[in-house]
């Protein structure tokens, strides 16, 4: 890899994040990465959907002012972006259109955690559902996702339903839902979206990483946009797993990840 970097971690803005967002900066510089985007939830679909009254919501003014200050401070150590996780639901479309004018971020990952109204990290969402409907209607959410009206940057982690699932066998394979994963990921590169691999999965088996059949897929439709993030919401797993992530992605047929400022994307050659 040509530098270190991480796309997507967690500071103790998000409700469920552990390091402070000096110290999350901290101990990105002791690792040697020169690109560091903290994403920190913004959940507004648990605020237009019920039940969801337990999550914290981010306070993106004290946010604003305190990353923008160590931008500045770090600026000859690490490159820091400013991102947000936009949680997808239909029904917060209009309120991430507000964020986005009043909150203008480096980089933003549109992911799906709640489906049918129900968060799928809680068992309830599994137990009510076969395996087949649990995962054909986290990949409706995913396809719907891509049209938002908002700007993003790069679809989240797909697979994350088979984290948590209940069943035996969790795998998401692409051989089962292929003409539904063809149509997500025919949508991201028409849109010019990018396509997260999320280190997180560990345990889990999604044909995205480690085994490799959506991300090949995505390929061969002429995906090049590709993030590698760790979803670390605590610094130990800043970059976790990286080194294989990035020979996934070359086995794959993809030359360079890509990175954030600005909304605009820049390669980083994963060869080096
Ligand atoms: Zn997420
Ligand atoms: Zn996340």
């Amino acid at each position: 890899m040509e530098y270190l970097f991480d796309t997507h971690t967690h500071s103790d803005y998000s409700h469920d994040g552990v390091p402070s967002l000096e110290s999350l900066v901290i101990s990105a510089i002791d690792k040697g990465l020169k690109y560091l985007a903290v994403t920190d939830h913004c959940d507004k679909d648990c605020v237009a959907l019920p039940g969801f009254d337990w999550v914290r919501q981010i306070d993106l003014v004290s946010r604003k002012k305190e990353i923008s200050a160590l931008k500045e401070k770090y600026a000859d150590k690490i490159v820091l972006a400013d991102g947000l996780e936009y949680g997808y639901a239909k029904e917060a479309n209009d309120l991430y259109v507000q964020v986005e004018k009043t909150y203008p971020a480096d980089y933003v990952i549109n992911s799906v955690h709640v489906v049918e109204g129900v968060d799928v990290y809680f068992r309830e969402y599994f137990e009510a559902r076969t395996k087949k409907e649990a995962y054909t209607a986290y990949l409706n959410a995913v396809r719907e996702s891509v049209d938002v009206p908002y700007a993003y940057d790069a679809i989240g982690h797909v697979g994350y339903i088979a984290r948590m699932a209940i069943y035996p066998d969790k795998s998401m394979l692409y051989s089962d839902y292929n003409d539904l994963i063809d149509d997500i990921l025919k949508a991201v590169i028409a849109k010019g979206k990018a396509l997260e691999i999320n280190t997180a999965s560990k345990g889990t088996k999604c044909d995205l990483f480690h085994d490799t059949a959506i991300l090949r897929r995505y390929r061969q439709l002429g995906g090049e946009l590709i993030t590698i993030g760790s979803d670390s919401h605590d610094p130990s797993r800043l970059c976790d797993e990286f080194q294989e992530a990035a020979a996934a992605a070359l086995s794959c047929g993809f030359r360079y990840a890509f990175v954030y400022k600005n909304h605009s994307p820049s390669p980083v050659a994963l060869d080096k």
